[in-house]
């Protein structure tokens, strides 16, 4: 294959051509001729050169006429034009004209000015190709300069285009001396990023403004430079105020003038995107250590359900190595158990947006049974985040917990049973024991009869009356007396064991009217003691009407019960609704309860002072198993000598 040449050179002079052709090749350049326009339209679209350099007359196409070809075509936009020009242009035709070429060589002009023209456009070209100079920049330059050379007889020097490109770049440009590293050439742009003026620059060397390779590296750098040529890589410099930017450099040994080799160099500040990468690695790196916290997998799909990036924490294995899914269909890789409500709950999250949750079961390696919670979540660019739990142990934990409630559901219901069975059973026994021993007194009576008819003589008579009036009535009183008490207590039981397993009837309660009621009930005490009973207004509740009555009845009757004697008995009863429930109060002022007693008085048969007055111990308990029942809580409030306040709260109404 041909090489691609560098320059097609047209120019209908064969000597003149051969001439150009000889000068441009001896500096290196590869280039192709043509002697007429046409012939060079059909080359440059052939063989795409960087630089057509064109006669401006030629046969069939003048120069210009190409120039306009040129610009016109698809594939030949890019091809910078060059006009040769044989005398200035008139000012008319010079406006007319400037533009139409990238640049002008006006007669006469020497071998180094054709050599600089060219090397510049082939830079340009370079540039542009590799990005450093904004696409088109480098054109408008060189257009502009070739105006004013054209306008001006050809009499600037090339110079002129070099220094306007490199001062209106947008990306620093320097000239160095490879020798000792000196600025020989700064523009205005590098002036900006660095804060140095150019004279400054012009005073200090690469040193002083590179902040990461010191002089040796620096001069390694240079002479590796001078072997390859060129070289392009990043760094940092330092600005006049000390701050430093990040630089993208791209180096070129440009040309050994007099045994000198000059170093050209483009610098792109590249802070903002060096900026923007670390803010981007810095936030993945958080992204990165935050999922690393997570206990969970976690895998991304496309919008197409392929795999694209996965999380999984330390102690935990996939089902398949990444390799096996990331890049693949979740339905090639994954089985049907899981892709299928998969599918199913992707489609849910596309539609409504929201976290979508499936879960299944899984064999392990070790034949156990694995359960797992599965989230998806589809991003508004369709992009989908599964999040895949293990809920094994959550799962155990929540068996045993509903096996443990069944269990202990039993345990009470045995309970009760047996409770319910001892009161009830025994009391059949007791029941003879009683009989018996009312039997037992009726003999004792016809005995005493029977004895008293005897004629016996009285040290007998009366060994045998103190058995028959003292220790045999004496045992039998003790026989009835337990009994009776035993009685109390199993039938106590038998109502505690009943109430617990009566059905309840829920219903709303007016409780106003059920402890009015209760107090007509009491009316006789409260006279009798001349107790004075304030009754507020008390919220409705939801409740058995029995059982709640029951409640009141119990608290109204303890507060008569242990009054102070000599003082004026006070029972408040007021009510109020505090966070969904009603919260009634019965207070009184009476004994009160020392704290260490107030949490067992709930407990069965439990009294403080069992002489001073009647009673099972039985009443709070059934207080506190009935409030247990209805969902709502009974607490106490009380100091001794100044009285109690039993607080009962139950669902309330409206
Ligand atoms: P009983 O009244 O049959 O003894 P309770 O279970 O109703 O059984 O009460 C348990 C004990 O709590 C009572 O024996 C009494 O010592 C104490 N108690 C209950 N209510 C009050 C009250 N309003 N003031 C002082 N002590 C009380």
């Amino acid at each position: 294959m041909v090489p691609q040449p560098d320059i097609l050179l047209a120019h209908a002079d064969p000597a003149v051509r051969a001439a150009l052709a000889r000068t441009l090749g001896a500096a290196g350049h590869r280039v192709a001729e043509a002697s007429s326009g046409d012939e060079c339209l059909r080359l440059t679209a052939e063989l795409r050169p960087a630089v057509a350099l064109l006669a401006h007359t030629l046969p069939d196409l003048d120069g210009p006429a190409v120039c306009r070809a040129l610009r016109a075509g698809q594939g030949t936009r890019h091809i910078l034009c060059a006009l040769i020009a044989d005398a200035p242009l008139s000012g008319h035709d010079a406006a007319a004209q400037a533009d139409l070429a990238d640049a002008w060589l006006v007669r006469p002009f020497g071998d180094p000015e054709l050599l600089a023209l060219v090397r510049l456009l082939l830079r340009t070209s370079a540039a542009e190709q590799h990005r450093l100079l904004p696409a088109g920049a480098g054109l408008r330059l060189l257009r502009a300069s070739a105006a004013e050379q054209i306008g001006s007889a050809g009499s600037e020097p090339i110079e002129v285009f070099y220094q306007n490109i490199v001062q209106t770049a947008m990306d620093g440009f320097w000239i160095v001396r490879a020798s000792d590293a000196r600025f020989l050439t700064v523009n205005d742009a590098y002036c900006h990023m660095s804060g140095y003026s150019r004279d400054e620059l012009l005073a200090m060397c690469i040193s002083d403004i590179e902040a990461i390779e010191n002089p040796q590296d620096t001069a390694v750098r240079i002479s590796r430079l001078r072997c390859q040529g060129h070289d392009c890589f990043e760094t940092r410099h330092r600005r006049k105020d000390g701050t430093l930017f990040d630089v993208e450099v791209s180096v070129r040994v440009h040309a050994i003038e007099r045994g000198e080799a000059l170093i050209v160099v483009f610098a792109r500040d590249i802070t903002a995107s060096k900026q923007a990468q670390e803010t981007l690695r810095r936030s993945e790196a958080r992204y990165r250590s935050l999922l690393s916290a997570i206990p969970d997998r976690v895998f991304r799909h496309d919008a197409e359900g392929r795999f694209t990036d996965y999380h999984a924490p330390r102690d935990t294995t996939l089902i398949m190595p990444p390799e096996m899914f990331l890049g693949k269909h979740y339905h090639e890789v994954v089985p049907p158990e899981i892709s299928e409500p998969f599918a199913a709950a992707l489609a849910r999250a596309r539609r409504s947006g929201q976290v979508e949750r499936f879960e299944y079961d899984l064999p392990a390696s070790d034949g156990t049974s694995h359960s797992f919670e599965t989230r998806v979540v589809a991003s508004e660019d369709q992009d989908v985040v599964t999040i895949v739990r293990n809920i094994t142990d959550r799962r155990q934990a929540e068996t045993a917990q509903e096996h443990l409630g069944k269990e202990l559901a039993r345990k009470n219901r045995e309970l009760e049973q047996i409770v319910y069975v001892a009161s009830h059973d025994l009391r059949s026994p007791l029941v003879n024991v009683q009989g018996f021993s009312r039997e037992l007194q009726a003999s004792l009576e016809e005995l005493r009869h029977a004895i008293a008819a005897l004629d016996i003589p009285a040290e007998q008579r009366a060994q045998i009356a103190f058995l028959t009036e003292n220790d045999i009535p004496e045992s039998l009183s003790y026989i009835l007396t337990g009994v009776s008490k035993m009685d109390a207590l199993l039938k106590g039981l038998l109502r505690l064991s009943r109430l617990g397993r009566a059905a309840l009837c829920i219903a709303p309660i007016d409780v106003g009217q059920i402890i009015a009621e209760t107090l007509i009930a009491f009316d006789f005490q409260i006279k009798q003691a001349g107790v004075r009973v304030e009754l507020g207004a008390l919220p409705r509740c939801k409740g058995d009407p029995l059982q709640v009555g029951q409640v009141f009845a119990n608290l109204i009757s303890n507060a008569l019960k242990y009054l102070v004697p000599g003082r004026l008995g006070m029972i408040t009863i007021t009510g109020e609704r505090a966070d969904g429930m009603a919260v009634y109060c019965v207070a009184d002022n009476g004994l009160g309860i020392a704290a260490e007693h107030q949490d067992k008085i709930f407990e069965l048969y439990y009294r403080l002072d069992p002489a001073r007055s009647e009673g099972e111990g039985l009443g709070l308990t059934i207080v506190r198993t009935i409030v247990d029942r209805h969902g709502g809580w009974v607490r106490i409030a009380s100091t001794p000598g100044v009285g109690s306040q039993f607080f009962v709260a139950l669902p309330e109404t409206l």
